[in-house]
């Protein structure tokens, strides 16, 4: 399954933010919308970076609270590993498990038009090793 038949699934929906949004309003958004990650674009789409809650975590510890008012864009991880619609979601998977992240973008043009979770992934999987096992039990109960 391709990485574009997934996104029609689950829709192209993604949440965006600017460089200079401050990570307060980063962690609200996070928590009214219940995701893991915020890509950070500019205005014509295209990524500047990526800021997840274990960023978010990790400065915190380093720094505390005054943290919360940095740009998320000092944040934020700016080496994002992508893919396109016509990729295998089963890539995508060993992206995110040799990259060790949980979202990876999902570029047009070099725009985002959707972001593919490791839950969206996992859902995948789950789906088409529940498939398989219904296709062995057909093919034993012919045999
Ligand atoms: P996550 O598992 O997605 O919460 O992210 C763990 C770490 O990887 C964080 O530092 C993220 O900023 C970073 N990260 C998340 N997604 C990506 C990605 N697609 N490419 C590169 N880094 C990422």
């Amino acid at each position: 399954m391709t990485v574009g038949a997934v996104l029609n699934g689950k829709g192209h929906d993604v949440i965006t933010a600017r460089g200079a949004t401050p990570l307060r309003e980063i962690c609200s958004t996070l928590a009214e919308k219940g995701i893991g990650a915020i890509l950070v674009t500019d205005a014509a789409k295209h990524i500047e970076g990526i800021i997840s809650e274990r960023d978010i975590v990790k400065t915190l510890a380093a720094k505390g609270t005054d943290a919360l008012d940095l740009p998320v864009s000092s944040v934020m991880t700016t080496a994002v590993v992508t893919c396109a619609e016509e990729d295998a979601i089963m890539d995508v998977m060993s992206k995110m498990t040799s990259g060790r992240f949980r979202h990876v973008p999902v570029l047009r043009d070099n725009k985002v038009i959707g972001l593919i979770s490791i839950g969206d992934a996992v859902k995948y999987r789950i789906a088409q090793v529940e498939m398989e096992a219904e296709q062995m039990r057909t093919y034993i109960t012919m045999a």
